[in-house]
């Protein structure tokens, strides 16, 4: 099947907003185009006063350059979140199609699915938190999602899953598998940047969010094929991206050596993290984890969550999840910040 046919038959046939900035490419003399503010009432480095380039196309040069995402496959979105909300309006018919996620999974795609009124099947992960393959082809063939979730590391579980799965998964599924690689940067698997050029039902998404220390710029990454990187380009809000946070993710871009120094401590971090909560009495088990967090089965979530709370120390208690009981998410923090943790969960 086609990928626009795919598609809800509104976007696909839509006619999008153009500015006058997607007709005009080269630097002109005078901008009186857009009713801008000819002034700047501020500092900034940079027209401020100017809406920003749609297509974010220095960002996507040092995305390309800096994450080895092709520059023509990729599209920046006011986090991920944005990309997640763009696929369900691209591809789910509101009230008619669903979509297909791994259980425990991360929130957000629940949530979207609700705004946009589309129903959500969900697969159990194995005890250990492996996809359970058969059991997702059985429902790909029963439910026929539009959009497959596989997010790898998982959330809130901390595992990944294997290249070879998402390929297999990708390759049956004759809708959209989106990939989430939001921890990529954590694990040692394979992207699936290269199975995106391989299928073109492939989406990944990567964010600034997590290793790369920008949560706060709302900076999140797909990568796709043509039809529906045009489809994204043509739905999205013109002006996703201000100028602030892309000038910001420039810098975080060009500092890559550092930030890759910051993931290499937060690994070592999480595994001295581990082995602390594993000689905790109130720890019965510590999940393997290729991400920034670890998925912690204690003796009592509940009590222990809101002790915890009580020292101000905020961690998520995730034991009303799927194959979660009494199971808390700690993201690691610096060294002095998992010390406080140990030495509030001693005290309790
Ligand atoms: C944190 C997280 C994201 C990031 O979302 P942003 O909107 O980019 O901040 C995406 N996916 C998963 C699974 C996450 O845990």
């Amino acid at each position: 099947m086609s990928i626009e046919k795919l598609m809800r038959a509104n976007i696909a046939s839509l006619d999008p907003y153009r500015c006058a900035r997607d007709e005009f490419e080269g630097v002109a003399e005078v901008y009186l185009d857009a009713n801008e503010s000819w002034r700047r009432y501020i500092d900034f480095p940079g027209d401020i006063n100017r809406y920003p380039d749609p297509r974010s196309a220095l960002l996507r040069k040092a995305i390309e350059e800096v994450l080895g995402l092709d520059y023509d496959m990729t599209i920046v979105g006011n986090g991920s979140d944005e990309i997640i909300d763009l696929l369900f309006r691209i591809f789910c018919d509101p009230g008619k199609d669903s979509a297909l996620l791994m259980g425990p999974t991360y929130g957000a795609y629940k949530v979207f699915a609700s705004i946009n009124d589309i129903k959500v099947n969900i697969a159990p992960l194995t005890k250990d938190f492996e996809v359970d393959v058969p059991l997702v082809k059985k429902m790909i063939d029963e439910t026929s999602p539009k959009l497959v979730f596989l997010c790898t590391p998982n959330n809130p579980t901390g595992n990944a899953i294997p290249y070879e799965i998402i390929k297999e998964i990708a390759t049956y599924n004759s809708g959209i598998t989106v990939v989430d690689e939001a921890y990529w940067d954590f694990s040692t698997e394979k992207s699936a940047s290269a199975l995106v050029k391989e299928n073109e039902r492939v989406v990944l998404m990567r964010t600034l969010s997590k290793a790369w220390g920008l949560a706060s710029a709302r900076i999140g990454i797909a990568m796709c094929s043509k039809p529906i990187h045009e489809a994204m380009y043509n739905v999205k809000y013109p002006y996703n991206i201000g100028l602030p946070s892309s000038t910001e993710a420039l810098k975080a871009l060009a500092n890559a050596a550092a930030v890759r120094e910051g993931v290499e401590y937060t690994k070592l971090e999480r595994e001295r993290l581990r082995g602390l909560l594993e000689k905790s009495s109130k720890v019965v088990k510590v999940y393997p984890s290729d991400s920034n967090f670890l998925l912690v089965k204690v003796l009592d979530a509940n009590s222990i969550y809101l002790a915890l709370q009580k020292k101000g120390i905020v961690v998520r208690n995730r034991s009303r999840e799927l194959n979660c009981e009494n199971c808390l998410r700690i993201t690691v923090g610096s060294k002095e910040e998992n010390d406080k943790l140990m030495k509030a969960l001693e005290e309790l």
